[in-house]
């Protein structure tokens, strides 16, 4: 299926390389080209990303380490392979490519086969890693982001709002009383009863940039790129609801006989001078007041 061949961007300044790689490469997988590094670095801001780019060196404007050291230097793109394709034969060159972080340097004229078996062999491997990306960022109980993901996105998030300006929010959430749920109804019921939680949480947070993951035991946290704290407190309702509509019985709970949630919301523009862990402890903060006002309801950080 044509879909679920990987993707290539081939990048070189000349339409007759281009069709050679084209002609070369196009059955194995699905390529896309540029012309120049101003279409490549476009075409890097498409999804589905390329699997692999194939980069020619010379070429007017922007040069083809450039292009690489900006991929590399960019989290989006900074895992996808780079070979260089080029006409410099030169070691100093080639030196240079391993150096802006290409994994392979192809010198031209090349042999058809070798540069197929090359570009199978690193495909291979960013698919291997790729897997291993995705399991290392997943909770193994409920599927859904772990710790590392969330300290990995919050991070990304919160440079990124430095440079836009944009307001950051940060949702914490603590299942109410679940420690009398695990120990009346055991062990067992209380990791179905999280898999339910997390798949609900899931669900009510519409916006792709947004990310909820499990933080610890029985907590959650939801992070809300761009979002103010008329958007935080929508969410977080929603959230609270979600859970309660679950309607799992919670008989030793105090606060209603089903499973409630409590949540801490702070919000902020980050600056340099600020860090991420001053947001994480104002949400923290926010949610144990929400603790102590009763449970199942969401309090706003000051
Ligand atoms: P509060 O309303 O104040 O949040 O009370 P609580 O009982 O929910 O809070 P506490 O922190 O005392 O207890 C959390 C419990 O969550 C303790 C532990 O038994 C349970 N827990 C943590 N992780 C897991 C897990 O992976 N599976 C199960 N089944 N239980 C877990
Ligand atoms: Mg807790
Ligand atoms: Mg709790």
């Amino acid at each position: 299926m044509e879909d679920h061949k990987p993707k290539l961007l081939i990048v070189d300044d000349e339409k007759i390389n281009l069709d050679i790689l084209t002609g070369l490469l196009s059955q194995e997988y699905r390529t896309v080209i540029a012309k120049d590094g101003v279409q490549a670095l476009k075409r890097l801001e498409t999804v589905p990303l390329p699997d692999l780019v194939l980069l020619d060196v010379t070429m007017p404007g922007m040069d083809g380490f450039e292009i690489c050291r900006r991929m590399k230097a960019n989290l989006l793109t900074h895992n996808i392979p780079v070979i260089f394709v080029t006409s410099r034969t030169g070691e100093d060159d080639e030196t240079l490519g391993f150096d802006v972080g290409a994994v392979d340097y192809i010198t031209k004229p090349f042999h058809p086969a070798i540069v197929r078996a090359r570009v199978r062999t690193h495909v291979e491997l960013k698919r291997r890693g790729d897997i291993l990306e995705r399991l290392s960022s997943l909770d193994p109980l409920t599927g859904i982001a772990n710790r590392r993901r969330f300290d990995e996105f919050l991070n990304f998030e919160w440079n990124r709002s430095v440079r836009t300006g944009h307001t950051l929010s940060l949702v914490l959430i603590d299942v109410d009383y679940f420690k009398l749920f695990n120990d009346n109804y055991g062990h067992g019921k209380g990791d179905r009863c999280l898999i339910q939680v997390a798949r609900a949480l899931s669900k009510p947070t519409q916006r792709t940039m947004d990310l909820v993951s499990r933080y610890g035991g029985e907590e959650f946290a939801c992070i809300l790129p761009e979002t103010g704290v008329e958007g935080a407190l929508a969410v977080a309702e929603r959230l609270r609801s979600t859970v309660e509509e679950l309607d799992i019985p919670h008989a030793f709970s105090t606060v209603v006989p089903h499973v409630t949630i409590s949540l801490g919301v702070a919000t902020t523009i980050p600056t340099k001078e600020k860090t991420f862990c001053g947001l994480i402890e104002r949400a923290d903060r926010a949610l144990y007041c929400a603790k102590d006002q009763g449970r199942n309801r969401t309090v706003l950080a000051e």
